[in-house]
């Protein structure tokens, strides 16, 4: 794509907006240095037109009446050493709301247009400088919650991904184009050399594809963490559990807005993985509709979690509520916890262990072998399952859906190949795949992809 696709120029606040010592305007297009120009003064009178690339220079945002809006410094990138590949110019100003917004209603005077969210980057990609899956991982980096998914994305806008994507797609290409060769001459087999070059090719390229699904799950773990659910009767200690595990680790993520009162949800960083945990009521006999609902909210929290955490009070004896708790988590992940150690041990722990191979006690209140639990926590995430990985970690729930329907597409070339099925059949398998392979890196795009794609990033990115 050429870079004047885009005729006009843009223009956005890319900091965040609030109160902030500096704030960043930034405008990119043909017309960027020439708007900036009408509204920026520099003592001695030059013209960012002028200014060399790569260089800053002070001065003043001036309105139409000549009067000073801020002082700012202004930097220039010239095109196509750019974010964008196009010119870019940024104003720093002062990072109040009202002189970010007056600077901003000055380059909108000026010829130039508000940015569409993600227009930057959708800007940088539509010019060639990255890919569709490098301009994912600018969101990912954006949003990332913990260090490990902050590296898979800068992985990824490094190209990891981009690079493994290529090799495969270059694997296929090649036996295409041996396999075009023979449906050339279709009165003739396909020679064993070339049916075992052919092979051997896919066969590259399908193991490869194969490991990365095999990482995603690790990837997918990094990047969205896992939801837990703590589930038990009332009065067991599941609030305190929550509270003892969010002062554990001082790093909390978010706190998850519009939380019902009944449900508290908070995300923690554990070890590197985001976990989203969940508090529920613990309600088991509802006594109104208020409760009703509040027990329809917690089974489907319990339906959705990737482990359960079941609270037992240990300084109490088992009763029906716990059984029935027990019941109701048949087949999901359980961590049985035995909490108040520090009390009188009533519990009867033969029972629980007919159901539990492993019950961990702890003290909420005491923060005693919290970090047991949270190892546990983590082991139960690994399970054998995420391993530490050499290969391309994909996070990206587009990308892993792709992935997969290219591993399909593979496989299938691979046995029809070796039923000698019709050559045709083969090719339009490879083909297939490879289109997979186009739609990631975004050889192949549509329009409503893009709007989908980069509508989830913020303006001024
Ligand atoms: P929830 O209803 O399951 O959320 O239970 P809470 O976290 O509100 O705790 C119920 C009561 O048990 C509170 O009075 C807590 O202080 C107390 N509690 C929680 N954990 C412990 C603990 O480890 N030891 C003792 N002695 N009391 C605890």
């Amino acid at each position: 794509m050429k870079t004047d696709y885009f005729n006009d120029t843009i223009a956005a606040i890319s900091t965040s907006q609030g109160q902030a010592g500096i704030g960043i305007v930034r405008l990119s297009g043909k017309y960027a240095l020439e708007a900036a120009g009408k509204i920026f003064f520099v003592k001695d009178g030059t013209k960012p037109k002028q200014f060399k690339s790569y260089t800053m220079r002070y001065g003043w945002i001036k309105d139409k009446d000549g009067q000073v809006i801020d002082e700012a410094i202004l930097s220039v990138m010239r095109a196509p050493r750019s974010y964008t590949k196009e010119d870019i110019v940024e104003i720093n100003c002062h990072g109040g709301i009202v002189s970010l917004r007056k600077v901003l209603d000055r380059v909108l005077e000026n010829g130039v247009r508000l940015a569409e969210p993600g227009e930057f980057t959708k800007r940088a990609f539509l010019n060639g400088r990255i890919d569709l899956a490098q301009a994912e991982a600018v969101l990912d980096i954006i949003s990332a919650k913990t260090d490990s998914a902050l590296k898979i994305s800068t992985e990824q806008l490094k190209g990891a991904l981009s690079h493994s994507i290529n090799r495969m797609r270059k694997g296929l290409l090649d036996s295409l184009a041996i396999l075009e060769a023979n449906i050339d001459f279709p009165d003739e087999d396909i020679e064993t050399a070339n049916k075992t070059q052919i092979d051997c090719k896919l066969n590259k390229a399908h193991n490869e594809l194969k490991n990365i699904l095999d990482a995603s799950y690790a990837g997918r773990v990094l990047r969205e963490g896992i939801h837990v659910v703590i589930c038990g009767k009332p009065n067991v200690g599941k609030s305190s559990l929550l509270n003892a595990l969010l002062k554990q680790e001082r790093s909390i993520v978010t706190p998850i807005a519009g939380t019902t009162r009944d449900t508290i949800e908070e995300i923690i960083d554990i070890k590197g993985i985001p976990v989203r945990i969940v508090d529920t009521a613990g309600i088991i006999e509802p006594r109104d509709l208020v409760e009703r609902k509040a027990i329809q909210r917690s089974k489907k929290h319990i339906a959705l979690a990737d482990l359960v955490i079941l609270v037992f009070d240990g300084s109490r004896k088992l009763d029906t509520q716990d059984l029935m708790l027990m019941r109701n988590l048949k087949g999901k992940p359980v961590i049985a916890m035995v909490n108040k150690i520090d009390l009188k041990q009533k519990i009867e722990k033969d029972k629980l262990k007919k159901y539990f191979q492993h019950i961990l006690e702890i003290s909420a209140k005491k923060f005693k072998n919290i970090g047991i639990l949270e190892k546990a926590i983590v082991d139960a995430v690994h399970a054998g399952r995420v391993k530490a990985s050499e290969h391309v970690l994909v996070s990206n729930s587009r990308h892993i859906a792709i992935l997969k329907a290219a591993e399909k597409f593979i496989a299938e070339a691979r046995v029809s190949l070796d039923n000698n099925l019709s050559l045709e059949l083969v090719s339009q398998d490879i083909k297939d795949a490879i289109g997979c392979f186009d739609d990631i890196i975004g050889k192949r795009f549509s329009e409503d992809l893009l709007e989908k794609i980069f509508s989830e990033f913020c303006i001024g990115k």
